[in-house]
């Protein structure tokens, strides 16, 4: 039996001028380890690893790296 815990990465992009942030994309995770494994959670195709937080699926707020200004 593998964990089930999965997490979705949500990237945001704050707005200019504002204090709202936009999602801009999003990536879910499947925590591919074994069931009752210890430490954090992770998922080998993308890379990322977090933290069990007691929910079977983690929101993972990101900011989205700055776009180069032009104009
Ligand atoms: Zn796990």
């Amino acid at each position: 039996m593998s964990c089930k815990h999965r997490a979705l990465i949500i990237y945001t992009r704050a707005v200019k001028g504002t204090s709202s942030n936009l999602a801009s994309s999003r990536v879910e995770l499947q925590c591919a380890s074994l069931e009752g494994h210890e430490g954090p959670h992770h998922d080998p195709s993308r890379g990322e690893d977090w933290e069990d937080r007691g929910d079977q699926l983690t929101h993972i707020l990101r900011e989205a790296e700055e776009e180069p200004e032009g104009g």
